[in-house]
């Protein structure tokens, strides 16, 4: 029976106005509210928001596309029940309606029982059909609702996984969303000790401590170790009760694998003891899915492992190492630094990863490095602490970490180097005056009595040895000078006037030469800061060298112009050029290129005293060069502020 005290409603779709008056008056009489539409389009408003409970429609208006119509309406709400009213009907066009989803068939004369009937029949079906669907869609929502669940746990567990490495924790989670999405009494996660070759329980839900600490089972002849052989899972209902261990009786189980390609690790399980539960398939993807976890667990935990250990051995190298060791990440940001690199630098305050190379660094020679930003290519300094040590110190660009700078203790090399230095001035020193008393002699021997023309070749030889060996102590004893910071006494000067002045002093070896020096000097230039006599021993060089390893009648030029901060001087020749395999060498003392003729004199140390003239005035120098075709120096000096 229908609810009596609820009121139905029903739409009448009928330009037939005796029958709807007849059809009316019953409903209304059986406590329904009555809507009456003469069309389709007028009946369209009642449709919404909410259906009537009854829809009759007069046979008369179901012309042609009109059916469409009603087709459409069924489908939209399949449990509204549709009555034909019918005048009379041919059974073929009854039966060619009943796709649209016409349930009763009324005809005139309209007797009130039979409506009456009909209406209560069509409210019935119109009843089971809605609580059908009720029924049907509690159901299918509960089975999403525990899909919804399992797949949360899985995701619970995912960020688990990702968020935490404590192994112990996230692998006793793993058991428990296994017990608890599986409806189980326990769970165990079981590994294989690689030695024993046995497996023992990781990680377990509602298993006894003892019996927890006490679990090794075989691989062999055992339900666990079997899928561990088989890498497939195992699920065991009441019917095959089982023991997985002696005397521990199950009544279902689930086992799968904890695979990491092909090998596996171990074994998920979960088990009822008293409870009759039939495991289902899904139960085993479930497991599956969360094997997958415990497997990626373990990996994130091993690998963490591993790159600990290999950080602890490097923290351990670096911090035992006798160089100095500092790391910079690209923002200029400390990542490592050892404790020798920490005395050097003279950091008392605990340093802390993040300290900026501001805070780090205060010796002004290495901070200069970092004036302008992170360097992009090596470079190569010294410095001292305060203890007197000095360090070479190498600062290199590490593509995608940062900076790394080395400092190598040279105090002892320095040391030496300086004994053989002070050796070397105490030598050619000792060496000038003997020199010069040659040479004054072998020039008098002329004027003391006649000589045949072989004698005076013979005394030439001896004069132009002795020039040789004059200029070569000459060079050494500006050498020392330099290197033991003589003539450094500094003052602004103009450049370009030495320059000038150098290329004065030059006529005489031009004019036996044939050749010409031009210069291109930017007006104004800034004035620099600098030892006036190691400059122009500087320029000295350099011009003189490019006229030595000049062909007759070249010409060299001079260049010379600022660029931002930098006062940039070039001697440019049209020389004989210099070997590639010769161009890293030829600042070393003594070093003479292998294409020049040894009718050339020379010591080998003309480079080697511009280097440390320009070293000491914090510049750079270098040299491009073509054979055969000439030679570039190229020398760069900070401008003075
Ligand atoms: P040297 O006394 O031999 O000139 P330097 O130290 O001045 O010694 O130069 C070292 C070597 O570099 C020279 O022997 C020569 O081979 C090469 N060199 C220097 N300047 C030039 C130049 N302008 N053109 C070609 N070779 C050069």
């Amino acid at each position: 029976m229908t609810n009596p005290n609820q009121t139905h409603l029903t739409l009448i779709i009928s330009a037939d106005s005796h029958a709807n008056y007849l059809m009316e008056r019953i409903l209304l009489s059986m406590g329904h509210t009555v809507e009456i539409s003469t069309s389709f389009e007028q009946a369209q408003q009642y449709l919404q928001p909410i259906p009537p409970d009854l829809l009759i429609i007069h046979e008369n208006l179901l012309i042609l596309d009109k059916l469409t119509w009603v087709k459409n309406t069924h489908n939209r709400f399949p449990a509204l029940p549709l009555i034909l009213y019918s005048l009379g009907i041919e059974t073929d066009f009854l039966i060619s309606l009943m796709p649209y989803g016409f349930k009763h068939v009324i005809s005139p004369p309209i007797k009130k029982e039979v409506f009456n009937q009909i209406i209560e029949q069509s409210l019935r079906d119109n009843l089971q059909l809605r609580q059908w669907i009720l029924l049907e869609s509690r159901r299918n929502t509960q089975q999403l609702q525990s899909r919804v669940n399992d797949l949360e746990a899985l995701t619970r567990l995912g960020q688990s996984v990702t968020g935490s490495l404590d192994l112990d924790v996230v692998l006793k989670e793993i058991v428990d969303a296994a017990v608890e999405v599986t409806g189980s009494e326990e769970g165990s996660l079981l590994l294989l000790d690689e030695k024993s070759g046995e497996l023992y329980m990781r990680a377990s839900r509602n298993f006894n401590d003892d019996f927890v600490n006490t679990f090794r089972l075989p691989i062999q002849d055992s339900l666990a170790g079997s899928v561990l052989r088989s890498g497939k899972p195992v699920i065991l209902d009441e019917k095959t009760p089982q023991k997985i261990k002696t005397s521990y009786l199950v009544n279902s189980l689930i086992y799968v694998p904890l695979k990491l390609k092909e090998k596996v690790l171990g074994v998920l399980g979960v088990d009822n003891r008293h409870k009759r539960v039939t495991f289902k398939q899904n139960d085993i993807s479930l497991l599956l899915a969360m094997a997958e976890f415990a497997v990626i667990a373990i990996q994130n935990a091993n690998l963490f492992n591993d790159s600990e250990n290999e950080q602890n051995k490097l923290n351990a190298i670096i911090q035992n190492i006798e160089d100095g060791v500092l790391v910079l990440d690209q923002d200029n940001r400390l990542i490592l630094i050892n404790n020798v690199a920490e005395n050097i630098l003279n950091i008392e305050s605990p340093v802390n990863p993040g300290m900026t190379i501001k805070e780090l660094i205060l010796e002004p020679e290495l901070a200069a490095q970092f004036e302008y930003g992170m360097p992009t290519e090596s470079i190569h300094t010294e410095i001292n602490d305060k203890d007197e040590q000095t360090y070479s110190t190498q600062i290199t660009p590490i593509p995608g970490v940062g900076t790394a700078i080395i400092f190598h203790n040279i105090t002892y090399l320095k040391k030496l180097d300086q004994i053989k230095n002070d050796f070397v001035s105490t030598v050619s020193h000792d060496l000038r005056s003997p020199l010069t008393a040659i040479l004054g002699y072998v020039e008098l021997l002329e004027r003391v009595g006649p000589i045949n023309n072989t004698q005076k070749e013979f005394i030439n030889r001896v004069q132009t040895s002795v020039h040789n060996i004059t200029n070569l102590v000459d060079d050494l004893l500006n050498l020392g000078r330099i290197e033991a910071g003589f003539d450094t006494r500094k003052e602004f000067l103009d450049l370009s006037k030495l320059v000038e002045f150098t290329i004065e002093g030059m006529h005489k070896v031009l004019q036996a030469q044939q050749q010409t020096i031009v210069t291109e000097i930017e007006d104004n230039l800034p004035h620099i800061f600098g030892s006036p006599v190691q400059l122009r021993q500087l320029i000295s060089n350099l011009l003189s060298n490019a006229c030595k390893y000049s062909p007759i009648g070249s010409t060299v030029k001079v260049e010379m112009r600022q660029e931002k901060t930098q006062l940039l001087l070039s001697v440019i020749d049209e020389g004989f050029g210099i070997p590639a395999i010769d161009l890293p060498h030829i600042f070393e003392k003594f070093y003479r290129a292998g294409n020049i003729s040894t009718d050339i004199s020379g010591t080998g140390l003309g480079l080697a005293i511009v280097k440390t003239i320009v070293d000491s005035h914090h510049g750079r120098i270098w040299v491009d060069s073509v054979i055969g075709k000439g030679s570039i120096f190229t020398v760069v000096l900070p401008i003075s502020e």
